[in-house]
């Protein structure tokens, strides 16, 4: 196995856990943009938003409903959601994943 999420997954690789369930992890990005930046990624190993498909579709909601979660855990008052999906999307681990960070003054207009 190569994904390096799947590593972190199967905890062969450590990382600085958020949370676990069946279905889910989250985690602290080893390279944060922000004074929070953590991870959440499914557990199935999906490349990315290009390879769903329907059968994956209560991981896609179950995924985005725990993001506010774990940003107010972690004292966020609001965030930002990215996810790059395919290499010209600036996608760099092709285990599906959402970024959410925050935490500065002022993100950022895009
Ligand atoms: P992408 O560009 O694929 O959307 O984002 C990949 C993210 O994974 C990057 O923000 C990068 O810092 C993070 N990352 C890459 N390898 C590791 C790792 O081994 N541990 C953790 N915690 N984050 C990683
Ligand atoms: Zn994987």
């Amino acid at each position: 196995m190569t994904c390096i999420f799947c590593k972190i997954i199967d905890g062969s690789i450590p990382s600085k856990k958020i949370f676990e369930n069946d279905e889910l992890i989250a985690f602290h990005d080893a390279h944060p943009i922000d004074k929070v930046h953590f991870l959440i990624t499914p557990k199935k190993h999906i490349e990315n938003l290009i390879s769903c498909s329907e059968t994956d579709k209560d991981i896609l909601s179950n995924m985005l409903l725990l993001a506010p979660r774990l940003a107010k855990e972690l004292g966020l008052k609001g965030f930002r959601t990215m996810i790059n999906s395919g290499a010209e999307g600036g996608q760099e681990v092709f285990h599906m994943h959402f970024h959410v960070y925050g935490g500065s003054s002022k993100l950022a207009k895009i």
